[in-house]
């Protein structure tokens, strides 16, 4: 715990603490951002991120024959990057000044369990399966993959056990390709985790803990409990590799998109890239893969809830993983259930420590309320965690952050990573839909 005298400390440091310890919003600048080619080494580079974009591609067949929803795209998950003219005129008539372009990254798409975690939570249990099955002489990386739906291969996978904790979202990824692979996997859910999650991950097959507690109780008892087993291999959303890289790869898909569309990014043609962000495992994963592509020409921003910003606590306080935002009297308490986090990834917050251009916090009406006009100008529904980044254009301008780095507002490309929302059921959508549309009729 956290003493007053260090608090006091950390405030006088960092006096925007104030203002995050009272829940107010606030949009925090890095004063640590490096440009890329200062920034230090880390364990992975664009070679690692090739690497792996390819095991998705030998994992390809794999998808097609166990999911059959991925055939259209020949196995691999992908999803598409729609520009929202409508929303940006919205959010303009609303309270906003937005210049450039404005994108939703639509992960809320991507198939099979509808959210960005399966780009790191599937990365790591095809990297671990493959693992298992190159070691036992099983397979060679030259096989179709399609050998892994075999009784054989689901046989083989029955002695293995996989153990993850989740406030929903990471379960539902870990849970789906776990089972399918023939694992027995278990999931350790944090008291807000929602019915429907736990229904749907049983009906997949998964064995479903439930705790009192938040998501770091539901982390530490998992993580024990899994580590007791030799054959068991536990996905620690705390600090994670795997996970990490494989988040990567979506920024090697994205440029090809922009690219697709004859989008540039330059010095003249600044790209804004905002994320719903967690522990920081996705938005750090995807943030580096981009400054790895983009350099400096990329700017990421991360977006958390005012009652649990726990990246920009560790971050703040120079604490990283060692502070949660319970130390600083949060109560770590909000509807966007993937967010609900309230420490930070040892891996992934060392990394976006020098890449991240800065933070901005919300709340939760705000996110509901761009739930609702996302609805009302695109069609678009979302989960209200994955509504987070559309908060971003409006932020930017009103720091000075562009003047500060120079860049041309105008000639911008704003990207709102859409992290979820395929698999929430009707009843929870119209509630909702409910909530942000009532908070838009009193603005
Ligand atoms: C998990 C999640 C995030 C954040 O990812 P982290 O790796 O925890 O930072 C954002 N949006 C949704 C919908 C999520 O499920």
């Amino acid at each position: 715990m956290y003493s007053k005298n260090n608090l006091d400390a950390f405030i006088k440091a960092a006096p925007i603490l104030k203002d995050i310890m009272k829940t107010n919003q606030v949009s925090w600048l890095n004063p640590e951002l490096t440009s890329v080619k200062n920034a230090p080494k880390f364990s992975i580079d664009l070679e690692d991120m090739k690497k792996a974009a390819h095991l998705w591609t030998r994992f390809a067949p794999f998808f097609v024959k166990a999911f059959p929803e991925t055939k259209d795209n020949h196995g691999i998950l992908e999803s598409p990057l729609r520009e929202i003219p409508k929303m940006k005129s919205l959010l303009n008539a609303d309270n906003g000044d937005i210049e450039g372009r404005l994108f939703l990254k639509c992960d809320n798409e991507l198939p099979i369990c509808g959210s960005i975690k399966a780009r790191g939570g599937f990365f790591e249990i095809m990297t671990y399966a493959e693992k298992l099955v190159l070691e036992s002489g099983l397979l060679k990386k030259e096989d179709n993959y399609r050998i892994f739906t075999s009784p054989k291969f689901q046989e083989f996978f029955r002695k293995y056990k996989i153990g993850v904790a989740s406030t929903g979202n990471l379960g539902l990824s870990i849970g789906m390709i776990s089972a399918k692979l023939g694992f027995e996997v278990t999931v350790y859910m944090s008291a807000d985790a929602k019915q429907w999650k736990k229904d749907l991950l049983r009906e997949k097959g998964a064995i479903v803990m439930e705790f009192d507690g938040d998501f770091s109780e539901a982390i530490s008892v998992g993580r024990e409990l899994t580590r007791k087993d030799p054959n068991a291999y536990f996905v620690d959303d705390e600090d994670s590799h795997d996970l990490f890289l494989g988040y990567t790869v979506g920024a090697l898909r994205i440029a090809e998109q922009l690219k697709s569309e004859n989008i540039k990014v330059d010095a003249d043609h600044p790209l804004f890239v905002y994320s719903p962000c967690g522990v920081g495992g996705s938005p750090g994963g995807t943030a580096f893969g981009l400054k790895q592509i983009y350099g400096d020409h990329v700017h990421c921003f991360f977006v958390e809830p005012t009652h649990c910003p726990a990246v920009l606590t560790g971050l703040v306080t120079g604490e990283m993983s060692h502070i949660s935002v319970h130390d600083i009297g949060l109560d770590n308490i909000t509807e966007a259930d993937g967010l609900a986090v309230g420490r930070p990834s040892h891996f992934a917050t060392k990394i976006s420590k020098h890449l991240v251009s800065g933070i901005f916090t919300i709340e939760d009406d705000q996110l509901f309320k761009l739930l609702a006009q996302l609805k009302d100008s695109e069609n678009i529904f979302l989960e209200p965690s994955a509504t987070a980044g559309l908060i971003g254009p409006q932020r930017i301008q009103k720091t000075e952050y562009a003047t500060t780095h120079h860049l041309n507002l105008k000639n911008a490309t704003h990207i709102a990573w859409a992290t979820g929302g395929l698999l929430v059921p009707e009843h929870q959508r119209k509630k909702f839909y409910e909530r942000g549309s009532k908070h838009l009729l009193k603005v």
